[in-house]
């Protein structure tokens, strides 16, 4: 499908330029260059009837309309486009004039929503510089560089060079099909780069979640940093804490959920920004052999669900990468004398409330979370009705994973899995017989390895396994 851009990504630039004569822009920068639609592969049958929709009804009422941001870098990636972004002169109150089905949303960014059944798709006006003094401060910055609010409308090479990497400063242009390409995008494409536009360190300070979305088309796409882009992420990281907590959830979301997980885990670790979003469970990562591996484990079912196209939860996940902490905390209140069941329940409640000083996680994921905590509690008691009221407990499901992830990582002894993986799987009778095994051995496998030397007063002599 790609074929003629084979052949362009194997000779670049220099035909380019002798082909079309490189548009000169002003200030230094990187030049404009103008890709016809004959020399490169993205095409409308990429795009979804919805997006075309938006960029033609602008067009006709005599704006200009693009197409911008990941869909141009996907596609000419040869990856099929998620969602579109549409980038035009028109003001959002014109774009909403010109559709009916669309809402005007966002207060630091404002942007137009379109949206036809269940695809949205978004129409921001051309962003100008920040720092141009247009009268009526639409564009605020903090003390620190951050901006507050970007509502100062430009032109397009203006909105170009306030994107945040060259690859996603691609423009397609629905008046003649061709792809704008103003820093250099298409470059770095070929040499699969990350790059921030402009002064790295500046635009992070900007907005701190580049930072995050650096590491996530990193892992995403499989690129590497540029030098300089990489270079000031460790020192600036601790700038993510300005971040409301309910943006920094969406951004988790994409983060962890995106099918990359795993390898998106191991470079926010290695840039110290995990810390910033999830300082206890990096804490707990420190002192538990097992917590970074059970975060591992799960990332690693996560990404497998989602390339097999099977639901994932993020109760699940942030029940996982929370767990730790959670077992710190209901360690030492059980030290301090409190019993099991209030120690977690307590220890719970604290490790929530802690993380959403950071992130705010909307009740629908903490509330199953919780629950797939408690159960955690539950599994071990293979008693009589209880066992049948802990599998039919809704979150058993995730429960039961968790348990799965908890023996893989090494918290627990192996055996108990094993148990509800028969259990499961048995008829009546067999069911009867696993729960007389387990009633005979009531304390037997799935006891905490960690927990052999809880006790302040041993009852024996203490006795290391
Ligand atoms: P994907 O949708 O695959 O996650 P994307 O690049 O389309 O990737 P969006 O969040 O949809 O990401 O943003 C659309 C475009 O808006 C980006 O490609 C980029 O040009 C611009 N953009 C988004 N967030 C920022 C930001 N924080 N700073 C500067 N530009 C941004
Ligand atoms: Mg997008």
């Amino acid at each position: 499908m790609f074929k003629g851009f084979t052949r362009f990504l194997q000779s670049p630039g220099e035909r380019l330029k002798s082909l079309f004569g490189p548009e000169t822009s002003s200030g230094g920068g990187p030049e404009l260059r103008i890709i016809p639609r004959q020399e490169h592969p993205v095409s409308r049958q990429h795009f979804s009837d919805a997006a075309l929709k938006v960029l033609y009804r602008l067009h006709n009422a005599g704006y200009e309309a693009y197409l911008v941001g990941g869909c141009i870098r996907d596609s000419l990636l040869g990856r099929m486009p998620k969602d579109f972004d549409v980038a035009t002169d028109a003001t959002p109150e014109q774009v909403k004039e010109l559709f009916r089905n669309s809402r005007i949303i966002g207060r630091r960014f404002r942007i137009v929503h379109v949206r036809f059944g269940r695809e949205v798709i978004e129409v921001t006006t051309f962003r100008g510089k920040p720092s141009d003094d247009h009268g009526d401060h639409i564009a605020q910055q903090s003390d620190e560089g951050l901006l507050l609010r970007d509502n100062v409308w430009g032109d397009i090479q203006e909105d170009a060079l306030r994107r945040d990497f060259t690859i996603n400063a691609l423009y397609y242009s629905i008046a003649d099909f061709s792809i704008h390409d103003f820093a250099d995008g298409v470059r770095d494409i070929e040499a699969r780069t990350l790059r921030l536009i402009g002064d790295p360190a500046t635009r992070y300070r900007e907005d701190p979640v580049r930072m995050l979305r650096a590491v996530r088309f990193a892992a995403k796409l499989d690129f590497h940093l540029d030098p300089a882009t990489e270079a000031p992420i460790h020192e600036l990281a601790p700038l993510l804490l300005q971040i409301p907590p309910a943006r920094l959830f969406d951004e988790i979301l994409k983060l962890f959920m995106g099918g990359h997980g795993l390898e998106t885990f191991h470079l926010l670790r290695h840039y110290g920004l995990f810390a910033m979003l999830f300082p206890e469970a990096d804490e707990a990562m420190a002192e538990l052999p097992w917590a970074e591996r059970l975060v591992e484990l799960a990332l690693e079912s996560t990404d497998r669900r989602i390339a097999e196209e099977r639901p994932v939860t993020p109760a699940f996940l942030f029940a996982a990468l929370l767990w730790g902490p959670v077992q710190l905390r209901q360690v030492a209140h059980e030290r301090d004398g409190m019993p099991p069941i209030p120690a977690l329940q307590a220890a719970s409640q604290q490790v929530v409330s802690r993380q959403l000083q950071h992130i705010s996680i909307p009740k629908r994921f903490s509330l199953p979370m919780r629950d797939i905590w408690d159960l955690q509690q539950r599994l071990p008691m293979r008693r009589g009705r209880r066992v049948y009221q802990t599998r039919e407990h809704p979150r058993f499901r995730a429960a039961y994973d968790l348990l799965l992830l908890r023996e893989g990582a090494g918290e627990l002894a192996p055996g108990l899995g094993d148990w509800w993986t028969a259990f499961q799987q048995a008829d009546e009778h067999e069911q009867r017989r696993l729960l007389d095994k387990a009633g005979a051995n009531p304390a037997g496998s799935g006891a905490p390895r960690k927990r052999k030397r809880r006790r302040r007063k041993p009852r024996g002599p203490s006795s290391d396994s």
